[in-house]
């Protein structure tokens, strides 16, 4: 991998409780040199550890909600980096209670932290930055407030014809450069040579939404339009429907339609309900109404917009 691009780690793949199989929730965000985790179950340093995930590297967490959970792996990530001398400052996103929570995770430590945490609330419509990533948010439909992510790389810009360029005129690095950056400028015989002429259209940059636990929901389909991949809370099938109503969960068949409807590349099923053996038959229910479903598992590492 060449550092830039997007990939992601599932952690924990299990609702409620941790098993041999399956932790509770966590993913890990990694672009470049940077590392972001998108909820903290307990067990989480562990699940890093496991999955060969640089965890030193985490910059931010961001919580989706503060249910045991998705949130029980943070004060036993907070003294491992006491433990290590960390330094640097560590970001903290989430709903509100997010203050709370973190002076509270921060306090159950015997010490003061070497390091600086700060906790930063949350709601829709504001737009967030992980590094050059943006990060945007919507609530979800859940018995907690939950909101759900979504993280987007930048567009990149277009690739240059170089040959292209040189045909007409351009012979120097410094031009070419500029013509890459959407400048004009001029040939050697003095005519000018324009970005459209020589440089295609800009890369989109890749995407990922995180639903968290929630029923379906609109602000949901809506947040993750044309995502590359999608992580959609399936705690149970369709013969546990009516626990997924009333828990606030979804069904791996209600997670399918909430893909199809977005326009997603790829559907990532998660936070199976321990009752389940395996998820067999979400996967199959799933895939009967959006083929490009699957199973997500622990310690699953995938690359969003790349065939998995
Ligand atoms: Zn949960
Ligand atoms: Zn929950």
């Amino acid at each position: 991998m060449n550092g830039s691009g997007l990939r992601l780690t599932f952690l924990g793949t299990g609702a409620g409780y941790p098993t041999p199989g399956r932790n509770v929730t966590g993913l890990a965000v990694e672009r470049g040199r940077r590392l972001f985790l998108l909820d903290c179950g307990e067990g989480t340093v562990r699940a890093l550890q496991a999955a060969g995930v640089p965890f030193g590297r985490v910059r931010a967490v961001l919580f989706s909600h503060f249910h045991a959970d998705h949130c029980l792996g943070l004060p036993g990530l907070l003294q491992t980096f006491q433990l290590m001398g960390r330094e640097r400052r560590l970001d903290i996103y989430g709903p509100p209670g997010v203050q709370e929570f973190v002076r509270r995770a921060v306090s159950l430590a015997p010490f003061s932290p070497s390091f600086c945490t700060i906790a930063h609330e949350l709601g829709p419509g504001e737009e967030s930055t992980l590094g050059d990533l943006g990060v945007t948010c919507a609530w979800m439909d859940h018995t907690a407030p939950v909101l759900g992510y979504r993280i987007q790389e930048p567009d990149k810009p277009g690739a240059l014809d170089a040959e292209r360029a040189r045909a007409l005129g351009v012979t120097h690095g410094p031009a070419m450069g500029r013509l890459k950056a959407g400048e004009a400028v001029a040939a050697a015989d003095g005519a000018t040579v324009t970005p459209q002429m020589v440089v295609g259209p800009p890369r989109l940059g890749r995407s990922l939404v995180f639903s968290s636990d929630t029923r379906p929901n609109p602000g949901l389909t809506a947040l993750a339009e044309g995502a590359d991949a999608l992580v959609h809370d399936a705690t149970f099938t369709d013969e546990h429907a009516d626990r997924a109503a009333e828990t606030g969960h979804s069904t791996a068949a209600q997670a399918a339609l909430t893909a199809r409807d977005a326009g997603v590349e790829q559907l990532w099923l998660w936070h199976f309900s321990q009752r389940y053996r395996d998820p067999g038959e979400h996967l199959a229910q799933a895939r009967a109404i959006f083929p490009p479903s699957e199973a997500s598992y622990d310690g699953l590492k995938i690359t969003p917009g790349q065939p998995s």
